[in-house]
């Protein structure tokens, strides 16, 4: 049970749902991990620790147990952002997740730098937390949405890109690093490169790059960059954005509350320091200890063993699907060129239709349009199966998962 990379067995016994059954004796093939991980016993046992042992709030008691949650939760900054290679620990802010980092980024930077007519420009396969909120703040703004077209590789049409910097009115370019549907991983620093000459900030959606390659921040050299613990084996509610200092330092507040403050008068208050300015209110605190020991894990394996055994894992997956007759794959052919993630359509099975049969079999997908709608679209679908890896999944699982495509298959004939 392993890939060339990594040894799996030893990993599996480390997430106990794994040892799981579904529909009564069905050995669980989890491959729904676009949509969020499991989670290895010792971020389920940190998080207990946190709270049988030290449970406290953060940053202003002087008490022991005080001192030490504010280690641990500090602590995990700093496995951050040495986990991205960022510079400065001051540019790491916890939030719940990549969709509250995008908003801030739109709530607190973009509502005082974007003005009438001019454009931020996004792409065809973002995740619809990639959309909404530059369609707010257009709207309210006065300015355009342009998109970056997909071409039928599934890989972005960077043409579009040069017309629109062409203008001179684009501000902000944003796209994922990773598609959540066809898995393309974006010419990240290209597209970074091209906008620093027209003075055009980037923000990358990290959320599905993060947990499966080695991203490295100071070579991306984007201004925003947004990621969620929970799809990288850490708990919910936990996610980062991360800003350059100068960028944070002109922001607005997001949230005004406690911890956010230096000192509050009656009608005027300053801001702490960063990143604290952005954590108003206690934080989700056993959450962020949790993502530590996510951090610690991966560290563990290397994030280029991750990449590896995922790139053989998919090309294993890609392989067999594409020997099926009936089926239209999406996204581009070479596993090298895409993580872990595999949406399908087969003949004319709807993609709700085959997940419940194949669940029957013990093997979670998704299906629907996975929150990129504007993609459904472009692809001129409703919906998609979609099978996604991480490092428990095994070759066995994608053969399971072939034999119950093949039944599903048989009962639609
Ligand atoms: N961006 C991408 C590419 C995603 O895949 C997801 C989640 O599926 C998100 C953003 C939103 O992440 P969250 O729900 O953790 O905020």
């Amino acid at each position: 049970m392993q890939t060339s990379f990594i040894n799996i067995e030893n990993i599996r016994n480390d997430f106990p749902i794994l040892k799981r059954k579904v529909h009564k004796d069905k050995p669980l093939v989890y491959f729904d991990n676009a949509a969020t991980t499991q989670k290895p016993i010792q971020v389920i046992e940190s998080i207990s620790n946190y709270y049988l042992n030290y449970n406290s709030n953060i940053h202003r008691a002087v008490h022991e147990l005080a001192e030490e949650a504010t280690l641990a939760y500090e602590t995990t900054r700093d496995k951050i952002a040495k986990f991205i290679n960022a510079k400065n620990r001051e540019e790491i802010v916890f939030v719940r997740g990549t969709t509250e980092a995008i908003n801030l980024v739109a709530y607190a930077w973009a509502r005082q730098n974007i003005n009438k007519d001019d454009i931020i420009v996004t792409t065809e396969y973002e995740h619809h937390s990639n959309i909404v909120p530059w369609q707010l703040v257009t709207k309210e703004k006065g300015a355009k949405l342009e998109y970056i077209g997909v071409d039928d590789n599934g890989e972005l049409i960077l043409d579009h890109l040069d017309k629109y910097l062409a203008t001179g009115k684009v501000k902000l370019v944003t796209f994922s690093q990773m598609s959540n549907v066809l898995g393309t991983i974006t010419n990240s620093e290209e597209i970074v490169k091209r906008c620093k000459k027209y003075g055009a900030r980037v923000l990358i959606d990290g959320a599905q790059s993060v947990p499966h390659m080695k991203v490295d921040l100071q070579k991306l050299d984007c201004d925003f960059f947004a990621f969620s613990a929970h799809k990288m084996l850490g708990p919910t509610g936990v996610g980062v954005l991360w800003a350059r200092k100068e960028l944070l330092q002109e922001m607005v507040p997001f949230n005004g509350g406690g911890d956010m403050i230096r000192e509050v008068h009656k009608y005027e208050t300053t801001w702490n320091d960063l990143p604290y300015k952005f954590e108003a209110g206690t934080p989700n605190i056993a959450d962020v200890i949790g993502f530590s020991a996510a951090l610690d894990y991966l560290d563990k394996i290397g994030m280029d063993k991750v990449r590896e055994h995922e790139i053989e894992l998919t090309k294993y997956a890609l392989d067999k699907l594409s020997q099926m007759k009936g089926i239209i794959l999406y996204g581009p052919k070479d596993a090298t060129k895409r993580g872990g993630v595999i949406s399908f359509n087969l003949g004319d099975i709807h993609p709700h239709d085959l997940a419940t049969i194949i669940d029957e079999d013990g093997i979670a997908i998704r299906s629907g349009h996975h929150c990129a709608q504007v993609l459904m679209e472009r692809l001129d679908v409703s919906a998609t199966s979609r099978a996604s890896f991480y490092i428990y999944n095994t070759k066995e699982e994608v053969d399971v998962f072939i034999k119950s495509l093949n039944r599903a298959k048989e009962l639609f004939k």
